[in-house]
């Protein structure tokens, strides 16, 4: 027997539930399906574990696509302000952490349930642990039935069938590149794809120089492709991560120069000849931990410089000093790529899809919502507002 539904669904994440709510609310019979054994695993482990769901200031240039402008119709229908305002419902806490993110104040579990008890409310139905074989379109005479969807649970028709199964950052949670193939047998162009929002590895020997300093935090600019980030740069055992370091990733593409000023807001070149000048038995370390907390202080002297008093430093020193902790250009192997990636870079080319209803031109009653498509955002809430919004504007249509 084939189930019939006005609409299917694929991917139980955040785009494909506020799909479901949206739609579920206009009265559609909506089947939302997963292959994964629980929905919304990305909300489970997002925000460290207390979910960044959106940001007070989006903006469209806080987002990465080969169309600048296309993500900008979904996010003014359905805004941050929108999403806030079902979190108010549910009575949910939540708090702006910095530059306007928001976390909740429970766990991340609390905004999944959330959106399940909506898509309920909706009317709409989810069925995990189901596989997709194969999706066709069916003849006219089937209509207003458009596509046959063919899984291990059986085959479902639907009018309407949207695609949320997102990128392909962290395959343990279930990311697989379905989306891409679907959009590959609809004949839909596809941009290529990176792992985004990551950790960057470094070469052998520059990771000499920070593996005695993993586990340190400091604050720092970084700077690549006329794009700068400031926050708390983390040297970790493979190489650097931390928030602006995650962000310059979405920038950064092999072979290009990173930049990184340790000390941002600092001439040290300066206080060096200052302290030669006044202090000149403080020892370098001494003189460092003024600025730096005392374990990457005493690292840095032991790995980076040699540890001496300011008064035997040479101008050439103090360049050389200077310039390494204000620019410092690390020898960069990579990223640690799509397994610890927030997000993936690329995906459907917008210009295959209505911006105002993520249809796709050449498939009507195909819908592609999410990551899945090309439209990425930075770090801090802004990735899960696209996957609201694009999510809702599909589910107003479909
Ligand atoms: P997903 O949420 O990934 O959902 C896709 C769904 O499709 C999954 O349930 C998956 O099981 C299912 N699926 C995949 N393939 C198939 C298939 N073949 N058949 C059936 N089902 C399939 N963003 C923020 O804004 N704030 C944060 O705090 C934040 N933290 C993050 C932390 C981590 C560790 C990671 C990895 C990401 C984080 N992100 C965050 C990014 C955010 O999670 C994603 O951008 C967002 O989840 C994308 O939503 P989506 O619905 O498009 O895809």
């Amino acid at each position: 027997a084939v189930n019939q539904h006005d609409v299917i669904i694929i991917g139980a994440g955040a785009a494909g539930l506020m799909c479901a709510i949206s739609a579920g609310q206009r009265q559609r019979d909506v089947l939302v399906i997963d292959h994964a054994r629980k929905p919304g695993n990305k909300i489970m482990v997002s925000g460290g574990g207390r979910c960044n769901f959106t940001n007070y200031y989006i903006e469209p240039d806080r987002y990465l696509s080969r169309n600048p402008h296309f993500c900008k119709s979904a996010l003014s229908r359905y805004t941050q302000w929108d999403f806030i305002a079902m979190v108010d419902k549910h009575g949910l806490p939540y708090h702006e952490k910095e530059e306007g993110q928001l976390f909740s104040d429970l766990k991340s579990k609390a905004i999944l349930d959330m959106m399940l008890k909506e898509t309920g409310q909706a009317g709409a139905r989810v069925q995990l642990k189901t596989e997709v074989d194969k999706i066709r379109t069916l003849p006219e005479g089937k209509a207003p039935y458009r596509y046959q969807v063919s899984t291990n649970q059986g085959d479902y028709q639907c009018q309407s069938l949207v695609i949320a199964t997102g990128g392909l950052s962290m395959p343990t949670m279930g990311a697989t590149g379905f989306g891409y193939q679907v959009a590959e047998q609809f004949g839909l162009n596809i941009l290529p794809g990176k792992a985004a929002l990551v950790p960057f590895t470094l070469q052998p020997e520059e990771k000499e120089l920070t593996e005695p300093l993993s586990g340190l935090s400091t604050p720092a600019v970084l700077s690549c492709n006329k794009k700068s980030f400031t926050g708390s740069l983390l040297f970790t055992h493979r190489g650097i991560s931390g928030p602006p370091v995650l962000q310059i990733s979405s920038y950064w593409n092999p072979g290009d120069e990173l930049q990184i000023d340790l000390l941002p807001g600092t001439d040290l070149k300066e206080i060096l000849k200052d302290g030669r000048q006044n202090r000149p038995k403080t020892e370098l370390k001494t003189l460092l931990s003024d600025y730096f907390p005392a374990r990457l202080s005493k690292a840095l002297c032991e790995q980076w410089f040699k540890n001496k008093t300011l008064s035997e430093l040479s101008n050439a020193d103090i360049d050389h000093i200077a310039s390494c902790l204000h620019q410092w250009q690390p020898r960069i192997s990579g990223t640690e790529g799509y397994r610890t990636a927030e997000v993936t870079l690329g995906g459907v080319d917008t210009d295959e899809l209505s911006s105002k209803t993520m249809e796709a031109k050449k498939a009507p009653g195909l819908y592609f919502i999410g990551e899945v498509v090309d439209v990425s955002g930075h770090l801090g809430g802004f990735n899960f507002q696209w996957a609201w919004s694009s999510g809702w504007v599909a589910g107003e249509v479909v």
